[in-house]
């Protein structure tokens, strides 16, 4: 059977086709600007053909009408008919706290989805219209919703409270979700596969991307995550803030005249790595000013120090909640491709069991696959291990669809 993996943003549309025999991706791409001007989509084959083409892209369902029509295709296709795709695996970022694990689409379910959607608008709509998308094309496949926040519904009361009024939890539903859970749960099995298997086991997993968060996985499961009631909770991100004192918010919103719909946007989009460096959200861009020794080279110095400091603290924080760490995990963009942050996030971590390997973590990037970046002898093991978020939708979709 194959498995079609979407991921369907509001103007965008990311797909993989897997082979469930072995989960080899046989075709991978994005149908982009959909709904807007600039429709496209870039598609690849397994074996490196690729085909990039300008087209209107109306709505999700014409994406998948078109991505469909790609995949039978003799040039660039992969499957000799649509029948083959025996299921269809969509990543959903919220499940709220109905969802702890995946689930197989159903009338039931999307009723409840319905009430994710109330704490994340903007992405539940979007998934929306993936699924509309392809009840539309490929009506009858089954669907599975696989949540970015079901992972995380392990973490105990007392991490995911919040110390505001109960009530608010009760009637609002305000507490941590976590998210990212997809790739703290792949990179933490990787990471206890080496340790010889999850029980017992105490790993820190950093991803590190545009959004980053941190996770305590303790036995394989998450005991507490950095990212909280959204995403924009935790670390320092490409544009969000991050963990800021809550009074902030509203003195900022005195002080810039900002209205209280814009001031979200505001955090999420005019902070972080791009608020400090006042240089740009993307790490390359943030290290080549610093390399070329720019204008504002100090300033995105200090993006940078600020993102391995607070790291090094969740590290900290979170070996003390677990008692003790077997292993801290580094993944996604930045974590598979940054050492010096790694590096930065480690440095003192001597006092924990850390013995860093600098040459190792140096030439360690994600083309080169999982990468130990602590010597031998290291009490505490540091990895690099590339994300999969992808499979893990596509093997739970399997597991689910297989009967
Ligand atoms: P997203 O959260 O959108 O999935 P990614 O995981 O792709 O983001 O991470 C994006 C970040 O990773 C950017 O800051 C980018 O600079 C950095 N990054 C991605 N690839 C590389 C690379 N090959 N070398 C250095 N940095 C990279």
């Amino acid at each position: 059977m194959k498995i079609l993996v979407v991921n369907a943003g509001s103007s965008s549309l990311k797909y993989q086709l897997f082979d469930s025999t072995d989960f080899s991706v046989l075709a991978k791409g994005l149908c982009e600007c959909i709904g807007i001007s600039g429709g496209a989509i870039k598609h690849s084959l397994a074996c490196g053909k690729s085909l990039t083409r300008s087209v209107d892209l109306p709505t999700h369902a014409t994406a998948m009408k078109l991505l469909c029509e790609i995949l039978v295709s003799d040039d660039y296709g992969c499957i000799a008919d649509m029948s083959e795709i025996g299921a269809i695996g969509h990543r959903f970022v919220h499940g709220g706290s109905y969802f702890s694990g995946s689930t197989l689409l159903t009338d039931e379910v999307l009723k409840i989805t319905d009430k994710c959607g109330e704490l994340a608008p903007l992405h539940t709509s979007a998934h929306m219209q993936g699924i509309a998308g392809c009840n539309e094309v490929m009506p009858g496949v089954p669907q599975v919703l696989v949540f970015d926040t079901a992972f995380h519904q392990t973490i105990p009361q007392k991490a995911y409270m919040y110390p505001i009024p109960y009530a608010l939890y009760e009637e609002h539903q305000i507490r941590r979700y976590g998210f990212h859970g997809t790739s703290h749960l792949y990179v933490s099995e990787e990471m206890a596969k080496v340790l010889g298997g999850a029980q017992g086991t105490k790993i820190v997993t950093c991803h590190l991307g545009n959004g980053s968060s941190i996770s305590a996985v303790k036995d394989g499961k998450s005991i507490d995550t950095s990212m909280g009631f959204t995403p924009l909770s935790g670390i320092e991100m490409g544009t969000r803030c991050g963990d800021i004192d809550p009074a902030i918010v509203a003195f900022i919103m005195q002080k810039k005249n900002i209205s209280a719909d814009k001031i979200t946007d505001y955090m999420n989009k005019n902070c972080g790595f791009l608020g400090i460096s006042e240089t740009s959200s993307d790490m390359r861009e943030i290290f080549a000013e610093i390399q070329n020794g720019g204008p504002k080279a100090e300033q995105c110095q200090l993006a940078v120090d600020i993102l391995g400091y607070q790291i090094k603290k969740y590290i900290g924080s979170y070996s003390a909640a677990m008692g003790g760490v077997d292993a801290i995990v580094f993944t996604a963009g930045i974590g598979e491709n940054t050492p010096k942050i790694r590096e930065l996030a480690c440095e003192g971590l001597e006092y924990l069991g850390v013995k860093f390997d600098k040459e190792a973590n140096d030439a360690t990037f994600s083309s080169g696959g999982m990468q130990a970046l602590t010597t031998a002898d290291s009490k505490v093991k540091v990895y690099m291990i590339p994300t999969n978020e992808e499979l893990i939708i596509a093997r739970d979709t399997y597991e689910i669809v297989k009967g």
